[in-house]
């Protein structure tokens, strides 16, 4: 990144993968980040963790930070010899001001780059199954933006041209216009019976669509209480979302799942989970701590066992030499933790078909092993230690990490009690998420609730609570297939 540039980028229309590599590699290197509020907060955890991000969106939904104290702070940091990013939702020359932005730091001699994003009109209408161009349908598109207050006099909207215009158009207002516009373009002649879709919250999640014609889409709109920020798609292409809307399609369509796996887990299920469709939401009941230890010289052992991925991590945190590992046989819980294990450049020796302390026992038992250390969390399980010491084999157990409960806030919370579902993928998860809920009385009735496991399950029981659904095959993915059952 060159220092003194402002980078106008454009952060897509919500869904966080829509993001362009481009974008993603400047605000990893950006020294300062001025972002609106519709952009994708995932974006701005990719952003270094010493630079400067500044919200200059709406305060509240209600007053935007006036555009002279964005430009000034443009100016400011640019010349302080700072890399830019300016981040606006979609694209940032489509109704971003960009343009604008562009002409005072060109005026001014600031370096500009301009960074394209996928624009709301396009990105929206593809996620809802309507192309905005089709062959024989439209070979026209325009975008159109005027006044959001109805009682403002639309200088800036050409009725009559637009309700002429031979193609698709697209409508960036809010959904308080919307009763104007397809009143006005009926009057100026366009067909009542033209389809016509809205789109909230466009590639998000929990994106909704509501379809009609010019005659019936206002009051559909405000019967489904369709909100902030929505797109208006006119014409014949409309229709076509019967037929290609391919989000809804999706097996997990709309289902609300809340995963409870402490954040460096959690990212692998709950994409898994959004992929097929699902409305993730992330309750990390738990986080990870590590705890300072002085790993002891694995080469005096002849087994070691490791019980989580996170044990692997820690245990390359705090490994100095990986020829100590060369020796000794190397057993993992399940399939996870062996990938982990290769990612490191380790082949377990040994992996059992079942995910549990009692599988990796009855997996280790029949070695000749004579000293073993086993390398997990503070709460962990004593079934593997025990069984082996029953077995004669010298254990030594090392904390690697704790995990402690993390509290909910309170939108989060609202979330996981509206679930459809929530998963645990551990005991500790459902202790936690118990008591940041306020007690199992919460959950009772509400959510179904899915378990990785037996253990898992068992901490639900104990918890007063009984299991929906419990993974055959326990790992994440066993969950998501069971989930999918
Ligand atoms: N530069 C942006 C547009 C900014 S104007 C772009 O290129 O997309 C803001 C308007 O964009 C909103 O009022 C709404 O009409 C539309 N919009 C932005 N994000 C949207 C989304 N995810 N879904 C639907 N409409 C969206």
């Amino acid at each position: 990144m060159r220092a003194g540039t402002v980078y106008l980028v454009g952060a897509g229309p919500g869904d966080p993968g829509l993001l362009t590599a481009r974008a993603l590699e400047l605000l990893r290197g950006a020294d300062v980040v001025l972002h609106d509020r519709l952009i994708p907060f995932e974006a701005l955890r990719e952003t270094r963790a010493d630079a400067l991000v500044i919200d200059v969106g709406k305060i509240g939904g209600g007053e935007q930070v006036p555009q002279e104290a964005t430009n000034a702070l443009l100016l400011e940091h640019a010349r302080a010899g700072r890399s830019v990013v300016r981040l606006k939702g979609g694209d940032p020359f489509v109704f971003g001001r960009g343009g604008e932005e562009a002409q005072l730091l060109i005026a001014e001699g600031v370096p500009v780059e301009v960074v394209p994003g996928i624009t709301a009109g396009i990105a929206a209408a593809s996620y809802a199954g309507v192309p905005v161009t089709q062959r024989g349908m439209a070979s026209a598109v325009a975008f159109v933006t005027g006044h959001e207050d109805p009682r403002k006099p639309e200088s800036s909207v050409d009725w009559p041209a637009l309700a002429a215009f031979p193609g698709t158009l697209v409508f960036y207002m809010g959904m308080r216009a919307l009763p104007r516009i397809a009143q006005r373009l009926t009057e100026e002649g366009r067909d009542a019976d033209e389809p016509v879709a809205v789109v909230e919250r466009g590639t998000m999640a929990d994106q909704r669509v509501v379809t009609g014609t010019l005659a019936d889409i206002a009051e559909r709109v405000q019967e489904a209480g369709v909100g902030a920020p929505a797109i208006t798609i006119v014409g014949p292409v409309a229709g076509l979302r019967d037929e290609l809307a391919w989000r809804e399609r999706r097996p997990l369509a709309g289902r609300r799942i809340v995963v409870t796996r402490a954040r460096p887990q959690a990212s692998g299920l709950a994409a898994t989970l959004t992929d097929l469709g699902a409305i993730v939401t992330q309750a990390p009941a738990i986080a990870i701590h590590p705890v300072d230890v002085e790993l002891p010289d694995l080469t005096g052992y002849d087994l070691v066992c490791l019980t989580s991925v996170n044990g692997v991590d820690r245990l390359f945190e705090l490994v100095r030499d990986a020829r100590s590992l060369a020796g000794p046989t190397i057993a993992a819980i399940g399939p996870g933790t062996a990938e982990r294990l290769r990612e490191h450049g380790i082949v377990a020796d040994v992996v059992p078909a079942r995910a549990v302390g009692e599988g990796l026992l009855e997996a280790v038992a029949g070695l000749d092993a004579r000293r073993a250390i086993v390398l997990r969390a503070r709460e962990g399980r004593d079934v593997l230690p025990d069984g082996l010491r029953e077995r004669g084999v010298e254990v030594d157990v090392v904390t690697l990490y704790e995990t402690r409960p993390e509290p909910l806030d309170e939108e989060t919370r609202a979330a996981v009690l509206g679930a459809d579902w929530i998963t645990f993928t551990a005991g500790s998860a459902v202790r936690s998420l118990v008591s940041a809920v306020g007690g199992a009385d919460a959950l009772r009735g509400g959510p179904k609730l899915a378990s990785i496991g037996p253990i898992t399950s068992g901490a639900l029981r104990e918890a007063g609570l009984e299991p929906d659904l419990e993974a055959a095959e326990h790992t994440p993915d066993g969950l998501v297939a069971a989930l999918l059952g």
